[in-house]
């Protein structure tokens, strides 16, 4: 049992109770007991009744993490064991992973461990870790990691933006050199229903491979037979390969960035005679210009993906966020032929799926063309959202028949 006891102000208990993994510092009362950062502490009311226990840090707005909620449980090695075996043990239960050998083995809070995201490329681990907490248990958490998983190498990042925030602004010398790689990253080949590709482990963005898009990226492909298919914010050209299987006679993968094209052009190849026959190119370009160059000249798909990264970080980018949103799905709805789709997704937590609902409605209406929603998408299972923790839930598609 630990010593230290954080008193939450009165009324301040809802979401204790309701079992939300986060505690801000404005809900609490008093610390006794002199914690120092990365303790655990116990949390109870204001009238001293026993709530929760996590661990504590003061210089974060987040200051405890929750971790149990069971009086009896000691946040010991063997806790953080056991949280680690249950998430894997999870996923090896998951019927719809057993095509692939990229998964997301741990999702932060969904999985009851906050600040930690572990990603398996075949036998490469890409371990991320975003809060203090994540960071003192990782010695032990490798240790749980190495006998589930038993990989041939793990790498180590840090969400440098929200691990900095945790120790007040900047990244420890220690903890930045613990957290960077040493050796040069080769790709690591996965597959993917049946797929192939290139993850680059390190110089990727994100950690490498965007899992949550799984499930999607077969759902789209449903849809591409016969049909000449842009690919927008392509990355690594996931969508544009699946959609080649799907039957598509032309893909046109856009990013910006011409790293993630290169592996995207070497997936082709990678796949064999999968290309034989077929258009596939790899455009290198700002999607917002291209759409609209394509508008301006009349040029035409029968299925449209926008895929674009993260619009909104926080609440306060939420209504900027919104105006982007629906300008690419205006510019991306005017290229669509009629009767095509459009397959339109976004990955901002903070705009929720009614929100994003009606922005694809205002990009709708300002277009001038009807569009109806035949299949509404969300991230893959190797991405749960935990009911006490809604905030888990942020990727949301749309696929839209478009007249
Ligand atoms: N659909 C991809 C993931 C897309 S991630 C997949 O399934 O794998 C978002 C991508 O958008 C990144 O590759 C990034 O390089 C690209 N990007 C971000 N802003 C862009 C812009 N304005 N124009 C073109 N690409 C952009």
């Amino acid at each position: 049992m630990s010593s230290a006891v954080v008193t939450l102000k009165s009324g301040r208990d809802r979401s204790v109770r309701q079992r939300h993994p986060r505690l801000f510092a404005g809900a609490i009362k008093e610390i006794s007991g002199r914690p120092k950062d990365g303790d655990v502490v116990d949390v109870t009311d204001n009238r001293s009744e026993w709530l929760a226990r996590g661990v504590i840090n003061q210089q974060a707005q987040i200051a405890v993490r929750l971790l149990t909620w069971a009086r009896d449980e000691v946040i010991d090695e063997a806790f953080w064991r056991r949280r680690v075996h249950a998430a894997i043990a999870r996923r090896k239960r998951d019927p719809a992973l057993a095509h692939t050998n990229a998964i997301r083995w741990v999702f932060g809070e969904s999985d009851g461990l906050p600040g930690l995201i572990v990603d398996g490329y075949a036998d490469v681990l890409v371990v991320e870790i975003s809060a203090l907490v994540a960071w003192r248990a990782l010695p032990v958490l490798t240790d749980a990691l190495n006998e589930t998983l038993s990989p041939r190498q793990i790498r180590w990042r840090a969400d440098e933006e929200r691990l900095s925030r945790e120790f007040g602004g900047t990244l420890p010398r220690a903890v930045r050199a613990a957290l960077s790689e040493a050796a040069p990253a080769e790709p690591v080949e996965i597959g993917e229903r049946g797929l192939r590709f290139w993850v680059n482990p390190a110089g990727g963005q994100k950690t490498g491979f965007y899992l949550d898009q799984r499930d999607n990226r077969a759902r789209v492909a449903a849809y591409c037979q016969g049909a000449t298919v842009l690919n927008a914010f392509a990355y690594t050209g996931a969508f544009g390969l699946h959609a080649l299987v799907g039957g598509a006679t032309r893909v046109v993968n856009v990013d910006s960035s011409g790293e993630a094209l290169a592996l995207a052009e070497r997936n082709l190849a990678l796949n064999g005679g999968l290309g034989a026959g077929r258009r596939y190119e790899c455009v290198e370009a700002d999607v917002f210009d291209y759409l609209r160059g394509l508008r301006d000249c009349g040029e035409r798909f029968d299925v449209v993906i926008l895929d674009p990264p993260k619009f909104a970080h926080h609440p306060g980018q939420v209504e900027r966020a919104a105006r982007a949103y629906k300008d690419l799905n205006r510019v991306g709805m005017s290229i669509v032929e009629p009767g095509g789709i459009l397959a339109t997704f976004s990955c901002s937590g903070v705009v929720d799926a009614a929100l994003f609902q009606k922005i694809v409605f205002s990009a709708a209406l300002e277009a001038g063309r009807d569009a109806r929603v035949i299949e509404r998408l969300t991230q893959a299972s190797d991405h749960p959202v935990l009911l006490t923790f809604p905030e888990s839930e942020y990727l949301k598609g749309l696929i839209c028949r478009i007249e």
